[in-house]
């Protein structure tokens, strides 16, 4: 990574040595599958209330809604450091094939989506990923959205079979292209090459939807020029154009929270970086976007606010019946922000990073980047 990009960043160097893969914390014989009672749902805002949407995003919106997640389980052959749900904690295993349909119906029927969003844990490595996605097919959904870290993606007939199957849009986790930083980040060794080769199966597909999200902690913010520079090269070889890339601050949740010193950033001097990636996607022809920071801190930036173009909710399996996103939870807003223009669509603040960063800097602002009703 060029000096000047570290240095830019204020940020430490990483520690020398990665961690390993952390053992399971709950044996084989004592899990116990217990299913959720509610799904969540990506669902699509009729009417976006920026003023001036990005047309990327836009596009990325439309490939996620709208779309309720089948969640098949903790299971992962990766162990990021952030992970907010770990792995070696799962108490439960893979989603049994049995417990799909309702989760379907209760998505496909109850509230009209027409695709699925395949998640973990890793849904690559889920052992009966071919029935679920015909079980989609046989209710009439098609043009799911994956989201992997796509360590298996470069293996021969994966991409085509999921092509095939149904999967019309790849969310590729990619961190970093920089071997070190990623074997930090994913506490494993050598296994970068295995995401930059899927990333270059899916330009050459010719016809998947990709995006990358990237998870922006302490560990990679310095490498992510790097990594936008290294996307455009990749597109430009294929000679495609570049795939949207979303950076998301890490959520102060699970192995995020608890490896906290090493990961987390300071939203204040992390809205600035973004910015300075924004431009810098702008200057590769790469649409940046951004997740998990508020308006206030970088009101410049709302168009970029993925979770401004989505209308998320929960829908209980149960009744099939609507109910408010079961992530908020984990959010609050200071009694400030009833004063704020962002009130109603910005999801909030994560405790866990104003306790460590504060909350001076979350001001109420106006009503900047949104349409005026
Ligand atoms: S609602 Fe609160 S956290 Fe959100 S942008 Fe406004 S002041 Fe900031």
């Amino acid at each position: 990574m060029p000096q000047s990009d570290r240095a830019a960043t204020q940020m430490p160097e990483p520690p020398p040595l990665h961690q390993p893969r952390p053992r399971q914390d709950v044996p084989f014989s004592q899990r116990r599958f217990v299913p959720r009672p509610v799904v969540d749902v990506h669902g699509r805002r009729r009417d976006v209330a920026l003023a001036a949407p990005h047309p990327k995003l836009q596009q990325v919106a439309e490939w996620l809604t709208p779309a309720f997640y089948v969640d098949l389980g903790r299971p992962c052959n990766s162990a990021c450091l952030y992970c907010a749900v770990p792995p070696h904690e799962d108490a439960q295993g893979f989603l049994p094939l049995a417990e799909v349909a309702s989760i379907v119906a209760a998505g496909a029927q109850g509230q009209r989506c027409d695709k699925a969003i395949l998640i973990g844990g890793e849904p690559t490595i889920y052992p009966q990923l071919n029935e679920v996605l015909d079980l989609l097919a046989e209710q009439g959904l098609s043009n799911h959205v994956l989201m992997t870290n796509g360590l298996r993606l470069g293996e021969p007939g994966v991409l085509g079979e999921l092509r095939a199957r149904g999967v019309a849009t790849v969310h590729l986790s990619i961190d970093t292209l920089d071997p070190h930083t990623y074997d930090l980040l994913s506490r494993s060794t050598g296994k970068l090459a295995k995401q930059v080769q899927a990333l270059q199966a899916i330009l050459r597909s010719g016809d998947l939807n990709c995006y990358l999200y990237t998870a922006v902690t302490a560990l990679n913010l310095a490498t992510l020029p790097d990594l936008l520079r290294g996307v455009a090269k990749l597109a430009q070889a294929e000679n495609v154009e570049p795939p949207p890339v979303i950076l998301a601050l890490i959520k102060p949740l699970g192995d995020a929270l608890r490896h906290a010193e090493q990961l987390l950033v300071d939203p204040v001097p992390a809205a600035q970086r973004v910015a300075e990636l924004v431009q810098l996607g702008d200057s590769l022809g790469i649409a940046v976007g951004h997740r998990n920071l508020a308006a206030c801190l970088a009101p410049q930036l709302v168009d970029r606010n993925v979770d401004y173009y989505l209308d998320d909710y929960s829908i209980e399996v149960n009744s099939g019946s609507r109910l408010p996103f079961s992530h908020v939870e984990h959010w609050f807003h200071l009694p400030a922000c009833q004063e704020c223009g962002h009130r109603g669509i910005c999801p909030g603040l994560y405790r866990g990073n104003t306790e460590r960063f504060g909350a001076d800097a979350y001001r109420p602002i106006g009503n900047d980047g949104l349409k005026l009703a």
